[in-house]
């Protein structure tokens, strides 16, 4: 049985002050049985963070990797200094890091290949734009993605990637699929993984649904037997909120 996994991707917001509170708010409330609660938030938060969640089951993600383990790349973080401060998770090719700062399948794919190379569990993020949808490209858009993304990984690794399906056109719109559309895309993504390594692996992997999830409608995405969580963005800065969806998984 796949654990469900709920994922609050802050995206840039937050202070520290403000991310400790958080934590401190939702302490004891957004651990649930039989669901992983994981919080990425920016870069300058993660110490604290790891801090913060000390003796929880809470665990922290970060938003980026460099895919290199140091050198001279002004301004980027590698897997290793993540890995030093505690940090478990790290979303990978976020549509807004690929449509921001052109990020390619094939960064996204060495991306994670350094996150596991420093035992980091990657987050991968896959979806097609609205323009895609309407030329009926969404299942290709995804099977690209997610092949070139978990290129060259051992079928161990592989087991162990979280893929979360997010609709571009979802994403902060308010606009959501509808779960039975989300769990056909996400069901033909698991067969795609199947065919990339076997039935096993598949089985495993966790794929999520991103896109305007709030609490109101995390449960109907929940009850879909393909969708493992959800990856959330601004439905995961409050804490009563966040805590909801947890509690909806
Ligand atoms: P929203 O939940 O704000 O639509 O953002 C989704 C997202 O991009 C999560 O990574």
């Amino acid at each position: 049985m796949r654990t469900p996994i709920i994922a609050g991707n802050w995206k840039m917001f937050k202070t520290v002050k403000e991310a400790v509170a958080f934590i401190e708010d939702v302490k004891g409330k957004a651990e649930v049985a039989g669901v992983e609660s994981v919080i990425c938030a920016p870069y300058t938060n993660l110490p604290a963070l790891t801090e913060a969640v000390q003796g929880t089951s809470l665990k922290i993600g970060a938003q980026n990797v460099h895919f290199e383990d140091s050198g001279a790349f002004t301004g980027e973080i590698s897997g290793l200094m993540l890995k030093e401060i505690g940090v478990d998770y790290v979303i990978i090719g976020h549509s807004e890091r690929r449509a921001y700062f052109a990020e390619t399948d094939e960064i996204v794919n060495k991306k994670v290949l350094a996150a596991f190379k420093h035992g980091l569990l990657p987050i991968v993020c896959v979806g097609e734009s609205l323009e895609e949808r309407e030329a009926g490209k969404t299942k290709d858009v995804c099977r690209v993605q997610t092949e070139a993304a978990l290129q060259g990984l051992t079928e161990a690794q592989a087991a162990q990637v979280v893929v979360a399906y997010e609709p571009i056109w979802a994403i902060g719109t308010g606009k959501t699929s509808t779960a039975e559309d989300a769990g056909e895309v996400i069901g033909y993504i698991r067969e795609r993984i199947a065919a990339q390594f076997n039935s096993d692996v598949a089985g495993k992997v966790r794929i999520q649904y991103g896109g305007s999830v709030k609490p109101n409608n995390i449960r109907e995405f929940m009850q879909h037997p393909d969708i493992d969580g959800a990856l959330v963005g601004g439905a995961s800065l409050e804490p009563a909120s966040y805590i909801s969806l947890v509690e909806g998984a």
